[in-house]
């Protein structure tokens, strides 16, 4: 599709949307009779409206998943994959139009919106292929006539809370592997990407979804999250949002003696060593830093650089960002988009005052951007920093938006402690040509992503995703790892002596 034809198709269904909750299979109103709206970051345009929900509205939700898990888990895994096929199918066919709507309502350009789809359609595929694994273990007993096994078994009820950044791809690393593995599914959905959700469940339910496996629940995070979050009948939360939020999720769910899968924030750095393809390494820390706004988990926030190197890194960098085009993500040409309000445009913004602050260097950017026509959305130029120390807090905490910081430094160890001096763990990546010192930093990197000569983005679905430290806690998404998050081990000993036999440690 090009250019054109993608803003014409844009164009067309301007008409105000409302978007419902989906509870037990069907597209209800809230109870609450509210509505909240949803914008595009890009003008401010208003995009439609969305039910703002209530805890009955939590209540039903569950009744309803609880009743359809009941089924759902006599289900033989294969079957429920078949399921998952035409969902992955489905996704593939939409895919045009999902990534529309995700640039619409939250900004990031067309060209990432369709690889966020795709990350989508890949996990849908994958995970349906678990449907034929999905592997216990077989053991050798230790005594004669009997048969030992571990199984995977559903936990029950999962409740779902999601970012707004990665709308549908982190729906998608949660909602598929709850479902083959048998679960049921409550999805509260972050409030500025409200559609794409909507979106998703229309291409469940179309797909074949039986009344109540899936829920959807819109609403705020204290309202509608809280209430996922305290309802005795749900088993899991699986959360990827800020440290802030999930430190709630964590406190109270831990009282409640409840499962919780957290993915939170990120401080990654690429680090450049002295023997580094420095022109690499620019093409890698531009796409990390500055694509998404900055605003990926796993985006690259701080550059680790051999003093001797430094000055060249920074000359490059300088000249690629020139190059990069703000404006509307619906137009092809266009590298990076806005970021998703006003209040996170502020919050960028006084982390550039900090920094200056602090003493660092403003090498480029640190600007809201208004001119060309984008004033009346939320804009930031790409900015760059230098001579940044670790300990500053522009070096420290996250800021989710298009703001790289140089830290100068005399060597591999110095920056692999540079790069662990922070409190998140998720990404990190280091380029050098020597492998020895690569194999020294897959060792040392302390973060649950490693990259060697690629910038700190890019994770495929088929691994695990997640971070150490302050970004997780030991749960992972994607990858055969997020199998645990929804199941409960259950081992099974058969006894065929016909004997009552007694374990070996009370024989011994
Ligand atoms: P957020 O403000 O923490 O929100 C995440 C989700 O939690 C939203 O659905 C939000 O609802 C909900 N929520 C808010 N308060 C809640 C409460 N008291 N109880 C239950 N739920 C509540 O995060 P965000 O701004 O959407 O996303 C950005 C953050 O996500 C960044 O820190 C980023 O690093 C992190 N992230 C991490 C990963 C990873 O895998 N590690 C991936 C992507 C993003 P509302 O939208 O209604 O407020
Ligand atoms: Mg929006």
């Amino acid at each position: 599709m090009n250019n054109q034809t993608v803003q014409e198709t844009a164009k067309k269904d301007t008409a105000v949307k409302k978007y419902l909750n989906f509870i037990n299979g069907e597209w209800v109103d809230s109870e609450s009779g509210k509505y909240t709206q949803n914008t595009n970051p890009v003008n401010g345009e208003v995009l439609g409206e969305v039910v703002a929900s209530t805890k009955a509205d939590v209540e039903k939700a569950v009744q309803a998943a609880k009743e359809a898990q009941k089924k759902w888990r006599n289900v033989p895994a294969p079957e429920r994959a078949d399921f998952l096929y035409k969902v992955a199918y489905l996704l593939k066919e939409r895919k045009e139009e999902l990534a529309q709507v995700l640039t619409k309502e939250m900004g990031k350009v067309i060209a990432e919106a369709r690889g966020e789809v795709q990350e989508a359609i890949d996990m849908a595929f994958y995970m349906a292929g678990e449907g034929r694994r999905m592997f216990g273990d077989t053991v050798p007993s230790e005594l004669r006539n009997k048969f030992a096994m571990s199984v995977r078994v559903p936990v029950g009820i999962a409740g779902l809370i999601t970012p707004w950044n990665f709308p549908i791809a982190i729906a998608s690393w949660k909602s598929l592997p709850a479902l083959v593995t048998g679960n049921a599914v409550v999805w509260k959905p972050a409030s500025e990407t409200p559609f794409l959700a909507g979106e998703f469940v229309k291409i469940y339910e179309e797909a074949g979804l039986p009344k109540g496996l899936v829920n959807l629940v819109y609403g705020s995070g204290s309202e509608v999250g809280n209430a996922i979050v305290e309802h005795p009948d749900v088993d899991i939360v699986s959360f990827t949002g800020s440290n802030e939020v999930g430190k709630k999720i964590n406190g109270r769910a831990g009282e409640l003696l409840k499962r919780t899968s957290l993915e939170m924030g990120g401080k990654n750095a690429v680090t450049v060593l002295e023997d580094a393809d420095i022109d690499l390494a620019v093409d890698g820390i531009v796409w990390s830093a500055f694509g998404t706004s900055g605003q990926r988990c796993t985006a690259c926030s701080r550059i680790i650089v051999h003093e001797s190197v430094k000055e060249e890194l920074e000359q490059k960098l300088m000249k690629r960002m020139e190059m990069l085009k703000l404006g509307d993500g619906l137009d092809e040409s266009i590298d990076v988009g806005p970021v998703i309000n006003r209040s996170s445009l502020e919050k960028i913004h006084e982390y550039v005052k900090i920094g200056k602050d602090e003493g660092a260097k403003l090498l480029k950017g640190g600007e809201i951007v208004t001119e060309n026509g984008l004033d009346k959305g939320n804009f930031y130029a790409p900015t760059l920093f230098t001579n940044v120390k670790s300990d500053m807090r522009i070096a420290q905490e996250e800021i989710f938006g298009p703001v790289a910081s140089i830290i100068p430094v005399k060597s591999l160890e110095e920056a692999i402690e540079v790069n662990n001096s922070v409190e998140f763990g998720l990404s990190s990546s280091i380029f050098t040509a020597d492998v020895n010192r690569a194999f020294q930093a897959m060792r040392d990197l302390d973060t649950g992503i490693v990259y060697i000569n690629a910038g700190t983005t890019g994770a495929e679905i088929h691994l695990p995703f997640g971070g150490t430290k302050g970004t997780g806690n030991g749960h992972r998404d994607s990858g055969v790892a997020s199998l645990d998050v929804y199941t409960e081990w259950k081992s099974v000993y058969i006894d065929y002596s016909g004997k009552i036999q007694r374990a070996q440690i009370d024989n011994y």
